[in-house]
């Protein structure tokens, strides 16, 4: 029996209304919305859609959304001087930096110098270091994303022998540590891993973010293992293709996440929830700041 598909689009749309709705209800106790400022260097096509996504969410929501649209050109000492005043303004609840940056730009410096209580994509390593040390704070979105998609579905992780496939630090390495922080038995795998058909096969929840269409072979899914397909990438045509092949894979998965609208709209909706989190943290819970 094909898979039941895991609809991204519907869950997001859940979470997006859960932070309006919370949004709402501090607007009427006083309280100014949660603002996000959302920096783009350069003109990078799909890095413009990402930025465009992620404004537009702002304003279904109620986040205030502020906009850095810097040239390829600015250097970084610019960049880090805008970090500070953004990492100084108390109107700004996150920072976002959208990444890549230009090659002239130190990413892991960029990132370690916005403040960890504003770092809204939980890449700042304080924030990785506290999911690493089971005591998570502001988690990366697309990995929380993925956890709420299992939490909306009624999937326990618990016990469970999850494989991951990717090990970056924006996806793989944050997906690892949320499946081993909720109780599975992870095994990571990358681009030196050999024989991927059989740890795949092996798996009961199979995660997959290495940004190769088609990577993970249908016919390698355990019969009923729950599939999550991060990876985005254009085929030829153009058209956006996951790492999974999708239809062979549902013939054996139990569920089974689309692409696209799977994973996507989860990110975009979890980054929402982290700028309101955050915005909480800093406004309600100040003990709980560093
Ligand atoms: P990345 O290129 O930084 O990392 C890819 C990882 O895959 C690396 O760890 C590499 O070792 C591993 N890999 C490469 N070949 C492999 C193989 N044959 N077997 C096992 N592992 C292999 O990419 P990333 O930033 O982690 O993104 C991964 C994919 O997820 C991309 O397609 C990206 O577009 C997508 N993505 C989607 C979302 C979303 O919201 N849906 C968010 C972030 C990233």
């Amino acid at each position: 029996m094909p898979a039941q598909i895991i609809d991204g689009k519907k869950v997001a749309a859940k979470i997006r209304e859960k932070v309006k709705t919370r949004i709402q209800q501090s607007l009427a106790k006083g309280q100014n919305p949660p603002g996000l400022a959302v920096v783009l260097v350069g003109g990078d096509p799909a890095s413009q859609v990402y930025v465009r996504t992620k404004r537009k969410a702002c304003a279904q929501t109620g986040i205030r959304s502020i906009e850095h649209d810097l040239p390829a050109s600015t250097s970084e000492e610019d960049l880090l001087d805008l970090i500070d005043e953004l990492n100084n303004d108390e109107s700004v609840d996150g920072i976002l930096v959208q990444l890549p940056l230009p090659p002239h730009m130190e990413t892991s410096k960029v990132i370690e110098r916005i403040n960890p209580d504003k770092d809204v994509d939980g890449f700042h390593p304080y924030n990785v270091g506290r999911l690493a040390q089971r005591l998570p704070r502001l988690r990366s979105c697309t990995p929380y994303g993925v956890m709420e998609l299992f939490n909306h579905y009624g999937i326990d992780v618990k016990g469970q022998h999850a494989v991951v496939v990717g090990a970056s630090n924006i996806v793989g390495r944050p997906m690892t540590m949320e499946l081993l922080l909720h109780g599975a038995t992870v095994s990571v795998t990358h681009r030196f891993t050999t024989d991927l058909a059989a740890h795949v096969g092996r798996a009961d929840i199979v995660v997959a973010a290495a940004g190769k269409a088609g990577l993970v072979r249908g016919e390698w899914i355990k019969p009923g293992a729950v599939v999550i397909d991060v990876g985005l990438s254009r085929d030829e045509e153009g058209k956006l293709r996951g790492d999974v092949e999708f239809e062979a894979a549902a013939e054996r998965a139990s569920m089974i996440t689309p692409v696209p609208g799977g994973v996507g709209p989860m990110t975009v909706a979890m980054l929402m929830m982290n700028t309101l989190e955050a915005a909480d943290l800093r406004r309600n819970h100040p003990a709980m700041s560093r």
